[in-house]
């Protein structure tokens, strides 16, 4: 893994969230996003070398809704950088380590993504993910 490449956060109102997190960090929100494949709205902060990224469902059949409705708002998951996305997961599943997808996916932020069930790491969503060239 080479960095925790951004931390994604579970939000009911993106919109608000956006201006809490642009007062919060000193900074203004750089992208917004809307991957309706993975049923999110995103927008991106970065601080330093670290972005944040903040989702809203697009409906309630999101995994993101899911999320709020059993958690309430939070920190959702923690998203490292690889390399080689199909090597780490390759390396992972060979591991233990419970994939949510066979195959990389298109996420936010012109990345490549895959997810690791959070039953297979101590309750963390855990998100691979590697920048589309
Ligand atoms: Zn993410």
């Amino acid at each position: 893994m080479l960095k925790i490449e951004h931390i994604g956060i579970a939000v009911r109102n993106l919109e608000t969230a956006n201006k809490l997190f642009s007062i919060l960090l000193n900074t203004e929100v750089y992208k917004e996003e809307t991957v309706e494949s993975e049923g999110v709205m995103t927008s991106f902060l970065k601080t330093g070398e670290t972005k944040i990224e903040l989702l809203q469902a697009t409906g309630e059949q999101s995994p993101v809704s899911k999320f709020i409705e059993k958690k309430g708002e939070g920190i959702h998951h923690i998203a490292f950088e690889v390399e080689n996305i199909k090597d780490a997961m390759k390396r992972l599943k060979e591991s233990g380590f419970i994939l949510l997808s066979e195959e990389p996916r298109v996420g936010a932020d012109n990345k490549l993504v895959c997810f690791l069930h959070p039953k297979s790491t101590n309750g963390v969503l855990v998100e691979i993910c590697q920048e589309r060239k």
